[in-house]
């Protein structure tokens, strides 16, 4: 049996979960200089999506970080954007601009080790999500499968 985790727990509408949507905000793709974690396969799907070959986008999109390659990040006014976010498309929004092909690290955001370990540490990465406690909720099975998808 699993271990009872404090999300297991129903909330003020009686429910057991989470809840989280995206509000395009961008939060989450900028910030300090961090690490947008990209695995050999992500690589080989974003490559084959910019018509690119692996060695050729390795060098021009990732590096290497303590943690791993990481896509790269490019400094504005908001900080460190990942290379991907595009803040032109949608007036007042950040979109993901390999949408489909994003690394799990941004597939599984928020559900992250880092913010699961309590409440308070869920309620310190709603401070800059806005989309957290908002929308769909996700069923406490839902949210293991993705915060084991990646260790972070
Ligand atoms: S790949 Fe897309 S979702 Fe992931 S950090 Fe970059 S812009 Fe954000």
């Amino acid at each position: 049996m699993q271990n009872a985790e404090w999300f297991d727990a129903p909330d003020e509408s009686g429910e057991p979960g989470l809840r989280f949507s995206c509000t395009m905000c961008g939060n989450c793709c900028t910030g300090p200089e961090g690490y947008v974690l990209v695995s050999n396969d992500e690589a080989a799907a974003l490559a084959k999506r910019l018509g690119m070959t692996v060695p050729d986008f390795l060098a021009r999109y990732t590096r290497e970080t303590l943690r791993g390659r990481s896509l790269i990040e490019h400094a504005t006014v908001f900080g460190a954007d990942c290379i991907f976010l595009d803040r032109e498309k949608i007036p007042g929004k950040a979109v993901c601009g390999v949408y489909e092909d994003r690394p799990a690290q941004c597939r599984t955001w928020p559900y992250w080790k880092s913010n699961l370990t309590s409440r308070w540490a869920w309620e310190r990465a709603r401070r800059t999500c806005p989309g957290i406690g908002q929308g769909p909720r996700s069923t406490p099975v839902q949210i293991r499968i993705a915060r084991d998808v990646i260790d972070i």
